[in-house]
């Protein structure tokens, strides 16, 4: 079989080996948890943090004669996710039995999707810094989550805590068009903002919510497809491009030593940077798969999928062109504020009947930048929209400058309060009143003739003039004002 591929190998990708290029080639499959109460086949809850078998029913901990009920709105959070990555939804799908023993997996088998996945062929875009990258994704499909052994409270045994035993887990697995580790990266934060849009989700990689095998292999530029590696459950985005970097190094010295790749499951040792072997394909396992006898196929009809479509938000792809088209705003700038639901609300209101760009720039500038310096959220800011707003008013409407902004907006930050209230009680009002800025100007131009004589051969001199005006006042002096009064005076274009 011949594979076209879409995309065109591109130099500035290649990794440079020692006896030429290479092209590295990646597909993804991502676990990621299913937001809802209660699992995908029984009604215990999927809250994270209980102590250990605190969630776990008796179809969870595979009581004989159990049977497992599925769980609807695990089946619409498939659904919306497949709406969002603009995906074929399968109105037949199959659930499976995936035979296999493990301490954890009290059933023997995990009931996963095979054949007829829930989800087929959709599409993920990347806003690549010079490019567009369309990634194809393969499928979707609905599968129960596995138990967690503890090796480290006992010292001679193992216990296993089964409250993530049958949580719904989505796996979506991504065609093998990624080209770079920054793509990989790009894929996996893009697919993590949508899913927090959909709300199907809450992507919290840290508490395991969303995990990523990494298939790697690499290539002579125009040649097929290499063999790949699979790196398992990588758990950051960060180590998912450190793990690619490495993985495609190592292949690239054992092929390029004469060598060739074994098809292995790989595993990625942050502390080390390295991936290491954890079972080659020969060790693979025959998961005699076959459809569960306790459970039907499951079937919904069309008017279903177009219900849930009707109620889907905005997302992130759509709410970036709108925030260009609409706001005036640089695609980068969309791209910061788009990346959180939370973010783009908190702009948008901010912006609402205002400058749109200057609104855009204070809220990624001055409040994005203080928040991580600070280690908050827009959950737990303490300027809010209608504070930031107000700020934004007072410049437009000439009553404090730029600079004095930046000085309520400190004390907004630390102290509260609402800033017209502000600037009123401190006298932080500009001074617009040319007669009080041209005593100021006329001091200063008194007290420094030589610099005056300097000014008047090179105006750039001007800007240490602006500078003790405003120092003077104390900021509060119109910029502009004094610039037109200290040209004028001195006697420059
Ligand atoms: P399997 O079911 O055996 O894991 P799949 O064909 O479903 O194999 O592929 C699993 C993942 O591996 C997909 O994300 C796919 O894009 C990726 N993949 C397949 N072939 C390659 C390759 N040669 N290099 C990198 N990734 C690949
Ligand atoms: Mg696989």
């Amino acid at each position: 079989m011949t594979i076209v591929e879409a995309r065109k190998p591109d130099p500035k990708k290649f990794i440079k080996g020692a006896t030429g290029d290479w092209e590295v080639v990646i597909g993804m499959e991502v676990h990621a948890q299913v937001t809802s109460q209660a699992k995908l086949f029984s009604g215990a809850s999927t809250e994270f943090g209980n102590d250990p078998n605190a969630n776990v029913s008796l179809v969870d901990a595979a009581m004989p004669g159990m049977l497992p009920v599925i769980n609807e709105e695990c089946v619409a959070q498939a659904i919306r996710t497949g709406l969002g990555l603009k995906a074929q939804i399968n109105l037949k799908s199959v659930f499976d039995r995936k035979n296999y023993f493990y301490p954890d997996l009290p059933q023997g088998y995990q009931i996963s999707q095979f054949k007829q996945p829930i989800v087929g062929e959709g599409v993920i875009i990347l806003d690549m810094p010079d490019e567009r990258v369309e990634v194809g994704v393969e499928r979707l499909h609905l599968e129960q989550d596995a138990g967690k052994s503890l090796h480290d409270q006992h010292p001679t045994m193992s216990f296993v805590d089964l409250n993530r035993s049958g949580v719904a887990l989505m796996e979506i697995v991504s065609k093998p068009d990624l080209r770079s580790a920054d793509e990989a990266k790009a894929y996996l934060t893009k697919l993590r903002i949508i899913l927090r849009y959909l709300g199907t989700c809450d992507g919290n990689m840290d508490q395991g919510s969303m995990r990523a095998d990494v298939n790697v292999s690499v290539r002579r530029p125009g040649e097929g497809f290499g063999t790949r590696c699979e790196i398992k459950n990588v758990n950051s985005i960060r180590f998912v491009g450190q793990a690619i970097e490495y993985e495609a190094r190592r292949q690239i010295a054992i092929l390029e030593d004469g060598g060739s790749i074994d098809q292995e499951t790989r595993l990625y040792d942050a502390v080390k940077g390295e991936t290491r072997s954890m079972r080659s394909k020969e060790e693979a396992h025959d998961y005699r798969y076959f459809p569960d006898p306790d459970l039907l196929p499951l079937e919904f009809t069309q008017a279903y999928v177009d219900e849930l479509a009707q109620h889907l938000p905005e997302l992130p792809d759509d709410k970036k062109a709108r925030f260009v088209a609409d706001y005036g705003l640089t695609p980068y700038d969309a791209d910061v504020l788009v990346a959180e639901k939370v973010s783009a609300d908190f702009f948008e209101s901010v912006a609402k009947g205002r400058d749109a760009k200057m609104a855009a720039n204070w809220v990624i500038n001055e409040l994005f930048g203080r928040l991580n310096k600070e280690g908050l959220t827009i959950e737990t800011s303490p300027v809010n929209a209608g504070q930031l707003g107000g700020i934004i008013d007072l410049i437009k409407e000439g009553t404090i400058s730029g600079k004095i902004a930046k000085d309520l907006f400190e004390i907004i930050w630390t102290e509260g309060g609402e800033p017209a209230a502000v600037v009123e009680a401190r006298g932080m009002k500009q001074v617009t009143d040319l007669g009080a800025i041209e005593a100021v100007v006329d001091q200063i131009i008194a007290a420094n003739p030589d610099k005056v004589a300097q000014a008047k051969e090179k105006p750039t001199l001007l800007g240490w003039f602006v500078g003790q005006v405003m120092k003077e006042s104390k900021g509060k002096a119109n910029p502009q004002a004094v610039n037109d009064l200290l040209k004028a005076k001195i006697g420059i274009e």
